[in-house]
């Protein structure tokens, strides 16, 4: 039996119910329709990285040790899904999923997703689909294109070039990614006939952050509708786009000897109305300001930014930045917390709202009168992350038009496992969905345990470290930072 597992970053049931009854997501419904299928509780904090790598491990981030953006494949404590079946003699390729860089030469391909900032691949002539995404290179190898891409991918990368300098660009992208990606998958999955493979999109995340309005408009006052301006409805672009590459994907598969999986990391809600605009701090501004020079190092993560130096250095810094004021109307602009090494500046953002102008404003640091826009900058994102994804499961051994109440993001690893007859490790945290297949799978199959899976587990060590700034931008362009 084979496996496919779709990751779809962010879906949420309520833009695809609509949408399936619209009759604008006809593969999904099908998978729906013929499957078990409910929604599915994420975890706190519901950072893609963290959750996908529970999603794949069937652990706690306690324990798989991926804790935010900033952690890599070297943090890893834990196997994830395709590793144990990889290992167990079930030949598997995955595509796009976070943290696997650098790819594993053990598995049949591995194209790692966005946190990477290297272009390795495996196998290696797809470096040239990471080079698309990690630097908006578009292929010009003619036999690549003609091996790899349909038409409708070529001319959404065209779409993307005449775009590039309006303000299109971003939503042009990931939808011309989003197909790109779902060629070579196809591409990949025909030359070697994975057992279970998995494919990530990301672009419903990306447009929901972004285009949220234009879906629940009455979610937003007319005054930030007005801010957040109009454009077409990427979403359900997005969402049909995705849908499309979903059945071409299947029709690879043969449906009597697959199961299939659809699964998010959560779902998405309207921001309330003073954090869809959301202010963030400039981090190498913000330090320029301080004073760089007995500065070791900074990260910014949001509006808190972390400051590394001598203790007595950031004691003095502390007392600076806690006494700041804003001109115009005397609140304090900054909350800092000491932490051993580190100094926490947390940026108020509270009294900000969506009509106070940001650009009139000043503080004063050390006798010097500063536009607040120097250190701070805002960020449009109308969507915020919702607690519940969505997981549909169909296929010969699941339940036909069945509903869950509520599963977790946790339980997927277990039930992959299960389906594939193999043991659950009693030191994950989730359980087998044993209610989503059907009863003559489960009276034949018991649930078995095996103490651990990662009992030859080794930390990955890497030979090259992850490039902050090209991560750091990446984030930024996701709103993330
Ligand atoms: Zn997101």
């Amino acid at each position: 039996m084979k496996m496919l597992v779709l990751g779809i970053d962010g879906a949420d049931w309520k833009f695809i119910i609509p949408l399936i009854q619209q009759g604008k997501l006809p593969n999904l419904k099908k998978l729906r329709d013929s499957g078990a299928s409910g929604p599915l509780l994420t975890q706190k904090p519901p950072m893609s990285p963290v959750v996908w790598t529970t999603i794949m491990t069937g652990k706690v981030r306690e324990k798989h040790n991926i804790i935010n953006f900033y952690s890599n494949s070297g943090d890893l404590n834990s196997y994830r899904i395709w590793d144990i079946l990889n290992k167990n003699g079930i030949p598997s390729g995955t595509m796009s999923h976070l943290l696997t860089n650098p790819p594993d030469e053990k598995l049949l391909f591995q194209i790692p997703g966005w946190m990477s900032t290297t272009s390795l691949t495996v196998p290696e002539e797809y470096s040239i689909f990471k080079e698309w995404e990690r630097k908006k290179k578009i292929p010009r190898n003619i036999i690549w294109i003609l091996k790899n891409l349909s038409l409708r991918s070529i001319f959404a990368l065209l779409k993307f070039r005449k775009n590039i300098k309006t303000k299109h660009k971003h939503p042009l992208y990931y939808l011309a990614d989003e197909m790109v990606k779902g060629d070579i998958f196809k591409r990949l999955v025909k030359r070697f006939k994975p057992q279970f493979s998995s494919i990530m999109f990301y672009g419903t995340d990306f447009m929901s952050h972004k285009y949220i309005h234009q879906v629940f408009p009455d979610r937003f006052t007319p005054e930030l509708l007005k801010k957040l301006g109009d454009c077409p409805n990427y979403i359900e672009q997005m969402y049909m786009l995705v849908d499309k590459k979903i059945g071409e994907i299947l029709k690879l598969f043969p449906l009597d000897k697959t199961n299939f999986i659809a699964v998010s990391d959560h779902g998405f809600n309207p921001a309330m109305p003073e954090k869809a605009f959301k202010y963030r701090l400039k981090g190498r501004p913000f330090i320029s300001v301080i004073g760089k020079k007995k500065i070791k190092d900074f990260a910014v993560l949001g509006y808190v930014l972390n400051v590394f130096a001598e203790k007595k250095i950031l004691e003095k810094l502390m007392q600076e930045i806690d006494a700041v004021t804003i001109t115009e109307n005397g609140k304090k602009l900054f909350k800092c917390t000491m932490q051993e090494d580190k100094l926490l500046v947390e940026f108020k953002t509270e009294f900000m709202t969506i009509t106070s102008d940001i650009n009139k404003m000043h503080f004063k640091f050390r006798n010097k009168e500063i536009p607040i826009n120097r250190i701070v900058g805002q960020v449009k994102r109308p969507g915020t992350h919702a607690k519940h994804g969505i997981f549909i499961a169909s296929g010969p051994i699941f339940k036909q038009g069945y509903k869950f109440k509520e599963a977790g993001i946790q339980d997927v690893t277990p039930t992959i496992l299960h389906s594939f007859g193999l043991p659950v490790g009693k030191d994950m945290d989730g359980k087998v969905l044993t209610e989503i297949f059907k009863d003559e799978f489960i009276s034949n199959n018991p649930v078995k345990f095996i103490d651990t899976h990662d009992s030859d587990f080794k930390k990955k060590e890497l030979k090259e470290k992850t490039d902050m700034k090209e991560l750091k931008k990446r984030l930024e362009e996701l709103g993330y930072i």
